[in-house]
């Protein structure tokens, strides 16, 4: 489902990913955990084709991130770490729209589902710059939902939200990975212990651990965590 072989995105003379290959096969939920700077949105950026790579290629669903990138992104929902909403508009306004955008023919009834499956009904009146921290997160979690992608890649979709809201939207993300292949950063590590089947870790770039999480225990990952990101 995701393929990814060297890939390396140097920013002015910077390395900000360093030859980082692995591949998510179809049932994974996947953890990309690392400090800040590690470099998680720039490799979720070059995997949804919103920036290119300095080396190395990445399929999705078989589609290169060179050659088709239009395929690519049907393939994908993405959550952008700041997640650009239309601020004016209305939540059910801006759904709809969003759906358009895919050419989707059922743009009311999918815009409503999305509504549902999110827990959106008792904001979904309103627009979106009056919608907490939460309530927005959600929005963009419907937007990545809307075209019904084989592959989510969410970055930070939990930062800033208190505990209630954390609960409900790890909860929407646990069960879309039943159906979906999802890669999520983040760098708490209970997040990764409540929602995914493998952690990844890096640091300055590079690719340093990769566990299957039935493998090991968390305080064993945790341990891992720090010690692989101490240099
Ligand atoms: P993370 O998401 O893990 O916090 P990022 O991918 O945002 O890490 O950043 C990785 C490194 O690349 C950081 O050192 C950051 O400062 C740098 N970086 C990110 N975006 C740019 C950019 N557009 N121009 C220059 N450097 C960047
Ligand atoms: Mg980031």
């Amino acid at each position: 489902m995701i393929d990814i072989k060297n890939i390396t995105k140097i920013y002015d003379g910077q390395k900000a990913v360093d030859n980082v290959s692995f591949s998510v096969k179809e049932g994974e939920v996947v953890g990309l955990l690392g400090p800040n700077g590690a470099g998680k949105s720039t490799l979720m950026k070059i995997l949804t084709c919103y920036i290119p790579p300095t080396e190395g290629e990445a399929t999705i669903c078989g589609h290169s991130i060179y050659d088709d990138p239009l395929a690519v992104r049907r393939e994908i929902g993405y959550l952008p770490e700041h997640n650009p909403l239309y601020l004016d508009m209305y939540v059910r306004e801006f759904l709809r729209f969003s759906a358009g955008i895919y050419g989707l023919s059922d743009c009311k009834d999918r815009a409503e589902e999305m509504i549902k499956l999110v827990g959106l009904t008792p904001e979904s009146n309103k627009r979106i710059g009056q919608l907490s921290k939460g309530y927005r997160q959600r929005v963009g979690l419907a937007q990545a939902l809307i075209h019904d992608p084989k592959v989510l890649i969410l970055d930070e979709p939990t930062t800033g939200l208190d505990p209630n809201q954390l609960e409900e939207i790890r909860s929407v993300i646990k069960n879309q990975g039943k159906k979906k292949v999802v890669l999520l950063s983040t760098h708490i590590m209970q997040e990764v212990e409540a929602m995914c089947t493998r952690a990844i870790i890096i640091n300055h770039g590079r690719l340093v651990s990769d566990d299957h999480l039935g493998n090991i225990t968390s305080q064993q990952l945790t341990e891992k965590f720090h010690q692989v990101t101490s240099t």
